[in-house]
């Protein structure tokens, strides 16, 4: 399998170092508010790559996902609602481990959380200090950019052309603009440590360090997240890191781009800003899934309404075949006849393409396109296959279903209860579709009405009809 590293800007083969176990380390949220729809990319991403090395290479793969549960943004998020940081802290956590369940994404393997991993964080500090790679200043201790050899290698800034811009705090107490904090003086009223600098709170840099090398050991694969994450953030973790001991950090950096609307950014000012939730209000977890994997995750992805409802008529259409071939074969058994055979015989050159795919930096894009390419080989096998030959179309189902499993589409048992509502919306529309070929109208009408007061729409496209939830 080979992946791009933004560490080395090249397309490099990729394996596990050890015991055909992956350690992958994507940094997490931070739990002052509900994720929104461009930082839940990362999270559907790696979840799918995750899942893919474990089922497709069976390697062991051990994800850690940090919660970042004290910051700027908790503390002011306390001052503006009057709710503690660690009330603040708890309730967004619950909510993004319901979001992970909701978009069915396997929970990380372990989730610490920075407050409970501070001890280390001072004794790591106090290293850095004791090496020259860091100063105290009133309280505040400053990582010394100027002291790390190869600082700017992963983003690709070199101090001497760096200007002190918006990205980079401003302080008359630092040696070099670029300096980053590590340890924040406390002011009354927040949260805070003792340290040997006095009260305060470790900076967000720190912690994915500690926690990566505590949970991850000598398994440092990769190291993943946002492109927004590239600098600052993941550049002063190599820093540190490698300030700090010669043990090699992470080999492989990999980072998912960005998300936009018609070019533009999101932002609450533009009026574009949505929560993933919302999304989920919506669409359900495989239309999500589709949508956001049917785009390289190196590449921007444009989001909107008609992207997502191409994503639901296409999974709608692998559901249909699914759902079809298994009521048709459901109390059938036996072997296929000849013909039949040799169907299944040429499935596994859908497989091959689709290990192809996900094998060249994780093109989901292509691995999309082969499991379409799949039902329609399928269809077209269906209307000309009779007899026991029909029996090869349980093997295309598998298939499905195998090559789905990574994306997060089309497993079985997984049928929560909002599958089996696809499910049910999936059967009306198909009937409403037979009602008006059989020119039923009052009926298929029938249909459409009441959905619609159950606050269901259905729309007729050329890619069939489908159905989308009005957000309540
Ligand atoms: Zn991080």
């Amino acid at each position: 399998m080979q992946l791009y590293n933004t560490l080395t800007k090249r397309v490099q083969p990729f394996e596990p170092q050890q015991d055909r176990t992956v350690g992958m380390y994507v940094c997490g949220p931070t739990v002052y508010d509900h994720l929104h729809i461009g930082n839940v990319r990362p999270v559907l991403v790696f979840g799918a790559l995750r899942r893919y090395l474990e089922r497709f290479k069976n390697w062991r793969v051990l994800y850690v996902q940090n919660v970042t549960d004290v910051d700027d943004r908790l503390i002011k998020r306390s001052a503006e609602t009057g709710e503690s940081v660690a009330a603040i802290a708890e309730k967004y956590t619950r909510a993004y481990f319901d979001l992970l369940q909701a978009l069915r994404v396997d929970r990380p393997t372990a989730s610490p959380l920075a407050t409970d991993h501070v001890r280390e964080m001072v004794d790591f500090i106090a290293l850095l200090v004791q090496r020259g790679h860091a100063y105290v200043r009133d309280g505040d201790v400053y990582f010394r950019v100027e002291s790390a050899k190869d600082y700017g290698s992963l983003s690709g800034r070199r101090l001497s052309e760096q200007e002190a811009g918006s990205r980079v705090e401003i302080s008359e107490a630092k040696e070099d603009p670029f300096d980053f904090t590590l340890w924040k003086a406390a002011k009354s009223g927040e949260p805070s440590w003792p340290s040997p600098w006095g009260d305060g709170r470790p900076g967000w840099h720190t912690e994915c360090v500690i926690m990566s090398r505590k949970y991850l050991g000598s398994h440092l694969d990769i190291h993943a997240g946002g492109n927004d994450l590239v600098f600052p953030h993941h550049e002063n973790e190599i820093a540190q890191a490698t300030a700090a001991s010669d043990e090699p950090f992470f080999r492989f950096w990999l980072h998912n781009g960005m998300l936009h609307f018609g070019g533009e950014e999101m932002h609450k000012s533009l009026g574009n800003f949505r929560y993933a939730y919302q999304i989920l209000e919506v669409y359900d977890a495989e239309t999500v899934s589709y949508f956001y994997l049917s785009r390289h995750y190196r590449k921007p992805l444009d989001f909107s309404d008609e992207g997502l409802r191409a994503a639901q008529a296409a999974v709608a259409r692998v559901r249909r075949l699914i759902g079809d071939v298994e009521a048709e074969l459901r109390n059938r058994h036996g072997n296929a006849g000849s013909d039949g055979g040799a169907f299944s015989a040429s499935l596994q050159g859908f497989r091959a393409r689709y290990v192809a795919a996900m094998d060249d930096d994780f093109n989901t894009v292509d691995a999309v396109a082969v499991i379409q390419d799949l039902v329609s080989e399928t269809n077209r096998f269906r209307e000309t296959a009779t007899g026991e030959d029909r029996l090869a179309l349980r093997d295309a189902v598998l298939l499905l279903r195998e090559l789905g499993g990574p994306l997060g589409l089309f497993e079985s048992g997984t049928s929560g209860a909002s599958s089996i509502e696809a499910g049910l919306l999936d059967l009306l529309v198909d009937l409403r579709r037979e009602l008006r070929a059989r020119k039923a109208f009052d009926l298929s009408d029938r249909v459409r009405d009441q959905l619609a007061e159950l606050g269901v729409d259905l729309k007729d496209t050329e890619q069939g009809t489908i159905w989308s939830r009005r957000a309540s």
